[in-house]
């Protein structure tokens, strides 16, 4: 069984500063910041990545990112954000449990 960061932060075992969490998802704000918003929306199932989702997972993600308005609009950048999956450890992906990287705010990376 996974016992990923992810998977323990989900767990309640290793603190983190959660802003919205659901039955589905958990979301925290990121160690690292990349911009001055920078919340992680994270499934509560282990999934590795993008990469190996199956079809039957397809629902997990699709709350995930249903839900990224209302945890954008909760931290007051309801209309203006940008969301990222790195997949892969050479795409950046450092923790192999599916995560979007919800970015806004000063800082945000350019656009590819
Ligand atoms: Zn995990």
């Amino acid at each position: 069984m996974a016992d990923d960061i992810f998977c323990q932060i989900v767990a309640g075992r290793i603190p983190a500063e959660i802003v919205y969490q659901d039955e589905n998802m958990v979301a925290f704000k990121d160690i690292h910041p990349k911009a001055s918003v920078h919340v992680l929306l994270v499934p509560r199932k282990h999934i590795p990545s993008l990469a190996e989702l199956k079809a039957e997972d397809a629902p997990v993600l699709a709350h995930l990112m249903q839900k990224a308005g209302a945890v954008a609009q909760k931290l007051g950048v309801g209309k203006n954000f940008k969301l990222v999956i790195n997949t892969g450890p050479e795409a950046g992906q450092v923790v192999m449990h599916l995560h979007i990287h919800l970015l806004a705010g000063k800082g945000l990376p350019q656009s590819p």
